[in-house]
């Protein structure tokens, strides 16, 4: 069976954990003015690992389809994999969990859509609900691309304005590209990786109306393609956990930035 190219998208498990970000103390800064040692402290970042490792194994669950407001679509996809065989859903949840510890240090709240304790899935308009359900001052969906061998670089994908059945992303089209903008520009400087080479126009930005976990989402939510699973200079970097920990920082600085304003 052809893995299924990345492009679904994918949504949650809340972390039991309720970490209570405490009050975010002062630290005197040399200007003597205070600066907040936990500057996203009272702040809900929701993380989305697109895909789930046990997605594989239940292929007829994720292909039935799920309500997206403006059309039907499958409830979620494997995702891509390397030709080595690592699984963007296992990099999608490692770099979840490096994402929340470092955004977990500044003070955020943290939810992960999901941390493989399920079988399969989230099906795509539940990991949309649990960004909403949480209220969530920004979501971000990870993932890595399974496009031809020579694409290469990250995208970040925002929402377009749709509306349809229980979809209407009128509210968040503006602050998801502001999201997106700060993502793109501090996964950029933290990787070092150029915006990809295969669409954008070399912007590192992509706009669709396909995507079930933007459309359904009522907070300001992007996808992050970290790079091509299927190209092999990409797939080294997506492969080595210390390029995973820049991606991470990346990601982090990038929310940080948007929530910062
Ligand atoms: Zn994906």
């Amino acid at each position: 069976m052809a893995l299924t190219a990345c492009v679904a998208e994918t949504p949650q498990a809340s972390r039991s954990t309720d970490a209570k970000p405490t009050a975010a103390t002062a630290t005197p800064s040399p200007s003597g003015a205070a600066r907040p040692s936990l500057p996203l402290a009272g702040r809900t970042v929701v993380v989305d690992p697109g895909h789930n490792p046990g997605n594989f194994r239940h292929t007829a669950e994720i292909n039935k389809k799920v309500d997206v407001g403006t059309h039907r679509k499958e409830c979620d996809t494997t995702g891509t994999a390397t030709d080595a065989g690592y699984t963007e859903a296992a990099f999608t949840l490692d770099v979840a969990h490096r994402l929340r510890e470092l955004l977990e240090q500044r003070g955020a709240k943290v939810v992960l859509v999901h941390d493989a304790e399920r079988p399969y899935g989230p099906c795509v308009d539940e990991r949309a609900r649990i960004g909403n359900a949480a209220g969530a001052d920004a979501v971000v969906s990870v993932h890595a691309d399974g496009s031809a061998v020579g694409n290469r670089g990250f995208h970040v994908i925002l929402p377009a304005r749709v509306r349809g059945g229980g979809a209407d992303t009128a509210k968040i089209v503006a602050p998801s590209r502001t999201l997106g903008e700060k993502l793109a520009a501090a996964f950029t400087r933290a990787t070092g990786a150029p915006p990809a080479n295969y669409l954008g126009g070399g912007t590192g930005l992509d706009v669709r109306d396909d995507l079930g976990g933007l459309n359904l989402s009522t907070v300001p939510k992007v996808f992050l393609e970290c790079g091509n699973m299927r190209d092999p200079k990409d797939a080294a970097l997506l492969t080595d956990p210390a390029w995973r920990q820049k991606a991470a920082q990346g990601i982090a600085d990038g929310i940080g930035a948007y929530l910062e304003g």
